[in-house]
């Protein structure tokens, strides 16, 4: 970088007959001057602000963001989308009403965003589907460099009544759902050294409540994978963290959750509030990008302080 002309003239100016003598006080005045010059320099390079340069750099990738129509995910695929990145998500069409539609919509919001979009059912549980899928990706989109394992579901109950099935459910879709995908990627990564993974995990993998042990296991579960997947992949240059929200307004959650324990969770934030999709999405953005070049293996609370 340049300096504007005359810039280094203030400090030379300071020089005083008076001063104490330096290392350099004999040595030629253009010597010095050249060696100040180029100090100065380094010092305005290392000091430069680069935000834009870092978050553009992410233009043209292209991310998997797994459950990307509804909620969290959804919000991290706009914000990716609205940082250059052409988007690829699945859903889990269960025959429910609504969700196809859900998934076009959201498909829809992304493309205005002009970039380009590929998005189906694809079960996170079922390893081959998950293949198919990254296998199509790369075919049509061109690639992968980033993904986001979002996909979750919740099954409460008091452990003692959990069902076989419940329990199944939720440790397939949440922790074994993120393995497959993981595992499916992590060749295409490793061959072109460079990736960024983001595990979507709960402020309840680091602490629990009543009813929720398959839900905290899956969740715990996945910060563990994220950690082996850290060190396993770190050597290829690709950074694998996890992000842990707090309660996020999602219509969802909204639908489920009694408005008593939401109350309850607003109050026990030290922000006074429940996060939105977005808190998590800016926070996933920033660890896919060269800001966080050097996080690796680590978990991000997305809570409002709710963990304190
Ligand atoms: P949503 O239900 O809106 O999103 C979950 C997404 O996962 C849906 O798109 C769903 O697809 C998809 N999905 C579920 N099962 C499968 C499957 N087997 N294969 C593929 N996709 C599947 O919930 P949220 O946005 O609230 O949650 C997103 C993530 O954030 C989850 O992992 C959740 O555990 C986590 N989280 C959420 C918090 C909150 O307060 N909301 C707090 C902490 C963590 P479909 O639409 O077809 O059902």
């Amino acid at each position: 970088m340049a300096l504007p002309e005359g810039a280094t003239a203030g400090l030379r100016d300071r020089e005083s007959p008076g001063a104490v003598p330096s290392p350099t006080a004999a040595a030629p005045r253009e010597v010095v001057d050249e060696a100040l010059e180029r100090l100065l320099v380094e010092v305005g390079k290392e000091t430069q602000p680069q935000p834009l340069r870092a978050y553009g750099d992410l233009r043209g990738m292209v991310a998997i963001v797994t459950g990307g129509a509804t909620g969290i995910g959804r919000a991290i695929a706009l914000e990716l989308a609205r940082h250059g990145v052409h988007i690829a998500f699945n859903y889990l069409d269960d025959g429910s009403d609504g969700v196809r539609e859900e998934a076009e919509r959201t498909a829809e919001e992304l493309r205005q965003l002009e970039v380009r979009v590929l998005s189906r059912p694809c079960d996170v549980r079922c390893s081959n589907e998950v293949a198919g899928f990254v296998q199509e990706v790369t075919e049509v989109l061109g690639g992968v460099q980033i993904l986001v394992n979002n996909a979750g579901i919740a099954r409460d109950r008091a452990l003692w009544r959990m069902g076989d099935e419940e329990w199944r459910e939720v440790l397939d879709t949440n922790l074994t759902g993120a393995f497959h995908m993981i595992r499916a990627v992590a060749p295409i990564l490793r061959a072109q050294q460079y990736g960024k993974i983001v595990n979507v995990s709960s402020i309840h993998g680091l602490r629990s409540e009543f009813g929720i042990s398959n839900y905290a296991a899956s969740k715990a579960g996945l910060l563990g994978l994220t950690r082996s997947a850290a060190v396993e992949l770190g050597p290829s240059n690709v950074n694998v963290n996890a992000v842990a929200p707090g309660y996020i307004r999602t219509t969802r959650l909204t639908a489920a959750v009694p408005a008593e324990v939401l109350d309850r969770a607003r109050e026990r934030t030290l922000l006074g509030r429940l996060g939105d999709p977005q808190d998590v999405a800016h926070v996933v953005v920033f660890l896919c990008s060269e800001f966080a070049r050097h996080l690796t293996g680590i978990v991000i609370p997305v809570d409002g302080g709710h963990l304190l």
